[in-house]
């Protein structure tokens, strides 16, 4: 069964909504507003849990692993677009998202993250190039470009440390 994309994009943004996807991305990518009212009512238990973060920290702290995997996964499924150079479209971040909580279930990582971690890609916040241990493409914060060493490689070799 294939659906239109209009259809598509409709159940995607209800998928989101039902994550809790912010109530102002849903509008930027053009939700229908009825499809926001039924997920934007207070008794519905998850709307807002998913909030996107203003915080940077997360970009470079532990949570940096959560990057490199998001962007490891975005080059997977969509590999004409492994620079950004296209829009994400709502039905792309749904199945970023899907694929991302499939793979990494216990990871904290939301819809809301993920769009954040494109923007930083597209205000160059982060930037991307190949780790020198693992050979892997990896994004990293644009002030940790010298580091060459992806964050999954770094909390290996420290788990390593830690064992000894
Ligand atoms: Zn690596």
């Amino acid at each position: 069964m294939s659906y239109d994309i209009r259809t598509q994009a409709r159940l995607a943004a209800q998928q989101l909504a039902q994550v809790g996807l912010s109530r102002d991305l849903l509008e930027y990518f053009g939700v229908d507003r009825e499809v926001i009212e039924l997920y934007s009512r207070k008794e519905h238990p998850r709307w807002g849990q998913q909030r996107q973060s203003k915080s940077m920290a997360w970009l470079r702290g532990p949570e940096a692993v959560y990057v490199v995997r998001a962007y490891r996964i975005f080059v997977m499924l969509f590999s004409r677009n492994a620079n950004f150079e296209k829009p994400v479209t709502i039905v792309d971040l749904w199945d970023w998202y899907e694929v991302y909580s499939l793979i990494y279930p216990e990871d904290v990582v939301t819809a809301g993250r993920l769009w954040g971690i494109f923007q930083k890609v597209l205000d160059k916040t982060l930037v991307a190039q190949s780790c020198k241990e693992c050979g892997h493409p990896y994004l990293v914060h644009v002030e940790d470009y010298a580091l060459q060493t992806c964050s999954i490689c770094l909390l290996a070799k420290k788990q390593r440390r830690k064992k000894r």
